[in-house]
């Protein structure tokens, strides 16, 4: 039987937080869910708080936490901009002083410990598709760097403490995922544009829409997570986690409209501010080290969010800040 392990999920009231604790609970393991709930709230994990092998705990990782724990994953941080954006500095403190507190412990409990990164670290790429030797290039002064900045010095203090045998690490770098549970207010595209057409509201585009995203659905994002944990060969990444199939945003405004079957609506907007142009993963590295590849495509994962859309309460959700 494999071992039942304890498993602390920062973030785990989250949108991929909460599919993770999910999947590892439903594999047996010991659960701890930390969250202080900025982005999130109870109703992700309502159906887990019954589980006799999860357990949640109100905490800020700004601050320091002890437990003793097999393994940690660090997905806690704002992670849609109108929600990074709303105290940037709060974000930058989240990713540093998030790593260095989850880092700590997992020295003192001997843990593995895992950072959800982002594609952001490659900020408005001149390289494309993006693998994870291409250095980036972030705008460390622009409205965007308080994310991709803390993301990149959190993925410095994660090597740094690899290279000094500090803590047995692993980082993904997770590309645009969506699916059940976002949250509906936050203000990213999927989430826009689906409320928006459920109430029969043109669509906003911003800029020309002629810029791409690639987009993964939520279940094969936290398998690869799983894997990437549960790796023995030595693999600590950085790995590239998303799905290569690349869309214009417009696209998917139009993709979004069909599935719905109404006549499409759309309101063109200002691009934001270092809003990046192009963005797909090269995921050679995922296939080949974590023998891991999307499996449920565009189409059919947008027609599941859709449904888990149609069957929320919209006036139940609590907006986080008012930037969506
Ligand atoms: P989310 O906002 O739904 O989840 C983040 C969770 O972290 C929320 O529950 C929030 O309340 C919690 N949190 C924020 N600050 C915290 C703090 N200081 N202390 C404790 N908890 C805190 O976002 P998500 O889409 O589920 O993203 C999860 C992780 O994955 C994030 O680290 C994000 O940067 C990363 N990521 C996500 C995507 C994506 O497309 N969804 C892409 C790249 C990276
Ligand atoms: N976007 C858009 N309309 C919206 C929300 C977003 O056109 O209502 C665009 C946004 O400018 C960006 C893309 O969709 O080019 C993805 O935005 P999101 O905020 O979801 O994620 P990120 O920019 O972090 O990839």
């Amino acid at each position: 039987m494999a071992k039942i392990k304890r498993i602390l999920v920062a973030g785990g009231a989250g949108f991929l937080g909460s599919h993770l604790c999910e999947l590892l609970i439903n594999r047996g393991h010991d659960v701890i869910c930390v969250d202080n709930f900025f982005t999130s709230q109870k109703s992700n994990i309502e159906s887990l708080l019954q589980r006799p092998n999860f357990e949640l705990i109100r905490h800020d990782i700004t601050l320091p936490l002890a437990l003793e724990v097999d393994e940690i994953y660090n997905l806690a941080c704002p992670a849609a901009p109108g929600h990074y954006q709303y105290n940037p500095i709060k974000t930058m403190k989240t990713s540093l002083l998030g790593a260095i507190n989850l880092l700590e412990l997992a020295r003192e409990s001997r843990a593995k410990i895992l950072q959800a990164s982002t594609s952001e670290v490659y900020g408005d790429p001149e390289v494309h598709p993006q693998r994870e030797d291409y250095r980036g290039a972030v705008n460390p002064i622009g409205p965007r760097a308080c994310y991709d900045e803390g993301k990149r010095a959190a993925e410095t203090l994660f090597m740094d403490s690899y290279r000094m045998n500090l803590a047995q690490i692993r980082i993904a770098r997770i590309f645009n995922t969506y699916g059940p549970r976002t949250h509906p207010f936050d203000g990213r595209v999927v989430s826009n544009f689906i409320r928006q057409a459920l109430a029969d509201e043109p669509i906003t585009i911003f800029g020309d829409g002629s810029q791409t995203r690639s987009f993964c659905y939520y279940s094969d994002l936290v398998d690869a997570l799983v894997r990437l944990m549960e790796n023995e060969d030595g693999f600590i990444g950085p790995v590239n986690l998303g799905n290569p199939n690349e869309f214009t945003v417009l696209e998917l405004g139009k993709l979004v409209w069909e599935l719905l079957g109404k006549e499409p609506k759309f309101v063109f907007k200002e691009l934001p501010v270092d809003d990046p142009c192009r963005r797909q993963p090269d995921i050679t590295l995922a296939k080949e080290k974590l023998h891991w590849e999307p499996t449920v495509q565009l189409r059919e994962g947008l027609a599941k969010t859709i449904e888990w859309f149609k069957t929320i309460d919209l006036d139940a959700f609590r907006a986080p800040t008012p930037n969506y």
